[in-house]
């Protein structure tokens, strides 16, 4: 779930700002009541939430900063939900925070505010991703997310996302700045376009590949993903490799669902398959967060150019993508070294949550 900008005083009168939505175009979004992934979290909350939130519930229970002011809905200890959720249903309903009111929208401020979807959430079909290997997006308006954008366009126009935005805006041109002086930058769309023509790709040299990644947080890690029989799932590496486990609610492990050790090779995918990773990363082109990314790790970098690092970037989320599809595959015993449709898009909502949870340089609304 996205944070909450809570170190912006609401006093400070907002801009309205025109929300990019393209990335949102083609998806169709129907939330399921057996899931509640997006509930083993701890929404953020602003001021207002909070005394809403006390009026239906007095006894809530909140993380405070060091002011005493309350900042986030708790969550159970070992992984458990969020402490307002029992029997997969949320007791606040009514006064849910905006998080849990966008989702399964995110909208990154980098010099502009853009909104993209949570592809981990089992409520949107990832079938358009398809048409996204042709190069954009597809034209079709989205489906069932209308409340969700208009929730988002109303939290654009209450919140102060002019200072966020001036923030991107210079850290954007401080980067193009300092890249242009070493012949290291492109403008995006010519950038989008040349990587497009010829996407990075995994290699057998990228296998066995370094994930699920090391999950030191133990149970307090986010569950990785939904699953359609065992609901939210979360792993413990071991040295033998990871091993899965459905979640409760109240925290702590249900069941095993197995270990899977590292797998030795790379994975075949079919021609549609194969499809379908390429339009998830072409989706991945398009998100603005992606080149904060690169603006990041250049930061760090003497030499690389910014398609180089972006080049990279998509390659690592191919490697990831393409990894937990394979534990995926190897948990329910299908063969996984050679990759269908459906194991591709159980990889894609396995690694789309923590993809987007990584810092950026710009705000998340
Ligand atoms: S993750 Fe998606 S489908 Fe699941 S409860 Fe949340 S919004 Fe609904
Ligand atoms: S407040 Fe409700 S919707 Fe939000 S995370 Fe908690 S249980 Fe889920």
């Amino acid at each position: 779930m996205s944070a909450h900008p809570s170190k912006l005083s609401a006093a400070v009168l907002s801009i309205p700002q025109p929300l990019e939505l393209s990335l949102l175009n083609g998806f169709a979004f129907t939330c399921r009541p057996d899931c509640s992934l997006c509930c083993f979290a701890s929404p953020s909350i602003s001021p207002q939430e909070h005394r809403d939130l006390l009026q239906i519930r007095p006894a809530g229970s909140f993380l405070e900063d060091e002011g005493g002011q309350a900042t986030n809905v708790r969550s159970r200890p070992q992984g458990g939900a969020c402490t307002y959720l029992h029997h997969r249903r949320c007791g606040v309903y009514t006064a849910r925070p905006f998080p849990c009111r966008e989702y399964p929208l995110s909208v990154h401020i980098g010099s502009r505010p853009q909104a993209t979807l949570v592809l981990a959430c089992p409520g949107i079909s990832l079938a358009p991703l398809s048409q996204w290997s042709h190069g954009g997006p597809p034209s079709a308006p989205p489906q069932g997310l209308d409340s969700e954008i208009e929730r988002v366009l109303a939290e654009a126009t209450r919140q102060p996302l002019d200072q966020w935005l001036k923030e991107g805006r210079r850290i954007e041109d401080r980067t193009r700045s300092r890249l242009l002086r070493a012949h290291r930058w492109d403008a995006a769309e010519d950038l989008r376009a040349r990587v497009i023509s010829d996407l990075p790709w995994p290699s057998e040299e990228d296998f066995p590949a370094e994930d699920p990644p090391d999950s030191s947080e133990g149970w307090d890690a986010l569950p990785l993903y939904f699953d359609e029989e065992h609901g939210p799932v979360t792993f413990l590496s071991r040295t033998e490799g990871w091993e899965a486990f459905s979640m409760r609610e109240e925290g702590g492990p249900r069941h095993s669902l197995g270990l899977i050790p590292p797998l030795g090779a790379m994975p075949h995918l079919t021609e549609d398959a194969r499809e379908l990773l390429r339009g998830y990363l072409v989706y991945n082109l398009h998100r603005d967060f992606l080149f904060w990314l690169a603006y990041r790790e250049l930061e760090a970098q003497e030499e690389a150019t910014l398609e180089e690092m972006v080049r990279e970037i998509l390659r690592e989320l191919a490697v990831q993508a393409m990894a937990r599809s394979a534990f995926r595959a190897a948990l329910q015993g299908s063969p996984w070294q050679t990759l269908r449709p459906r194991d591709i898009e159980r990889g894609i909502r396995a690694i789309d949550n923590d993809f987007l949870d990584q810092a950026t340089l710009g705000g998340i609304l």
